[in-house]
């Protein structure tokens, strides 16, 4: 199965309760073969609007972040946790997430990226562990049992709200940048 077929199949997902509020399904976006794979929390207003995952002033910022490290958005591919937009913005429960990760572990295997970024604490704890938490988790990376390579890092919403973050996800950013690099380099 493709990316676009899976798409298309689970445009009318009612998996969850977020069904009820989405204006768009937001599956993902980018380079269906990257080597490096975002993952953020769930679809806001402006992308529940467009169908786009970080379309508004946190997408604006992760392009930003990308092209300091000499991507771009087409380059990755960006995906979240939940594809529907929770009500007033608020971090999706357990149980949306748990209903929608199956998409999410699907697009992951079908991408087959080497490195996988997670931002925020929403694609931390569901992917990884529910007690972690970024401030105690970036910096380093983890490895997954197939070998990906997998890192942490502040979510560009929170770096909008707290400029002090703005450093620790530069910092982040650059160790994906050095593995984008030697991995690039190797292939
Ligand atoms: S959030 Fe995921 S599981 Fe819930 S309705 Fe949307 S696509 Fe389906």
């Amino acid at each position: 199965m493709s990316l676009e077929q899976m798409a298309k199949d689970m445009q009318n997902c009612t998996r969850c309760g977020l069904a009820n509020g989405r204006t768009n399904l937001v599956f993902g976006v980018g380079n269906p073969k990257a080597t490096l794979m975002i993952i953020g929390e769930g679809p806001g207003q402006d992308e529940d609007k467009q169908g786009l995952p970080f379309v508004g002033r946190a997408g604006q910022l992760l392009d930003r972040i990308l092209a300091a490290i000499d991507l771009t958005r087409e380059e990755v591919y960006i995906a979240n946790v939940v594809k529907c937009r929770p009500p007033n913005n608020r971090v999706p429960t357990r149980e949306e997430a748990k209903a929608c990760l199956p998409y999410l572990y699907r697009q992951i295997e079908l991408v087959q990226a080497k490195i996988i970024v997670l931002l925020g604490n929403t694609a931390l704890q569901n992917l990884i562990s529910p007690a972690a938490t970024i401030t105690r988790t970036r910096g380093q990376w983890l490895e997954s049992k197939s070998g990906i390579k997998i890192i942490a890092s502040f979510h560009p919403a929170a770096v909008l709200r707290d400029p002090q973050k703005r450093r620790p996800v530069w910092e982040d950013f650059q160790m994906v940048r050095e593995e984008y690099r030697r991995l690039m380099s190797n292939s």
